[in-house]
């Protein structure tokens, strides 16, 4: 069964959120507070996707929470839903390692289309046999979906892993961020550009030997990026 954790204090959103996925083929686990989300996940080890609520009753909020989720797993798919006003949230919610984010209100399409690409790129379905795409000093493995750098391993969310994939099968050429965007998150995607550039500057902490000047990712101005050497 497809399992997705959804957390969120306020019943109505929450039951509304549920009907929905339920609707769409998904299982979901519910939580109304942070303490509450961590739980459930540890019981229920197959949830591959969460939806995280930021403003929270009780001791976390939807950031900790995310935090805490990443720190033990790399692999799970996390979007956060965040209000209006809480533009800033949204930065900060991806660099804690949140995949995507959703803004309240949001309509069921636009939910369950996250969930499904998220879901996709979680593992959730059949991954194809593959093996290794070698560019010194990185070892992409496409079967296990894992990255190395002089034999080191790096830990990627299933973003970050997407965007790598993409730019190792395209070496030396420049791609749009709209390109970006399509390949990583899907056509159907509904949000902005600036998501591209989030996770860019947060592969490059990972990746660069100093990410101040990057030398593998490399920015073509105006455009988008390159994986260059
Ligand atoms: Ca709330």
């Amino acid at each position: 069964m497809r399992k997705v954790l959804v957390l969120e204090d306020e019943p109505n959103i929450r039951s509304f959120v549920v009907i929905n996925l339920k609707r769409a083929g998904y299982e979901t686990i519910e939580a109304g507070d942070g303490e509450e989300a961590l739980e459930q996940i540890r019981k229920n080890p197959d949830t591959k996707v969460v939806l995280l609520d930021i403003m929270l009753p009780g001791e976390i909020d939807g950031f900790e929470v995310c935090r805490r989720i990443r720190a033990g797993n790399s692999q799970i798919g996390i979007i956060m839903l965040t209000a209006r006003t809480q533009e800033m949230d949204k930065v900060t919610g991806l660099m804690t390692g949140a995949d995507d984010y959703v803004t309240k209100p949001f309509s069921p399409a636009e939910l369950t289309a996250r969930v499904d690409a998220l879901y996709r790129r979680a593992g959730g379905e059949n991954v194809r046999d593959s093996d290794e795409i070698s560019q010194p000093p990185f070892l992409l493995n496409t079967r296990n979906r894992t990255l190395e750098k002089n034999g080191q391993r790096i830990k990627l969310t299933q973003v970050e892993y997407s965007i790598v994939k993409l730019f190792m099968d395209n070496p030396g050429k420049a791609l749009s961020r709209e390109e970006i965007l399509d390949a990583v998150w899907g056509k159907d995607y509904i949000g902005e550009l600036k998501i591209v550039d989030v996770n860019i500057r947060r592969l490059r902490i990972k990746l660069e030997d100093d990410p101040q000047n990057p030398s593998y990712i490399t920015t073509v101005w105006g455009y988008g990026y390159k994986w260059g050497f």
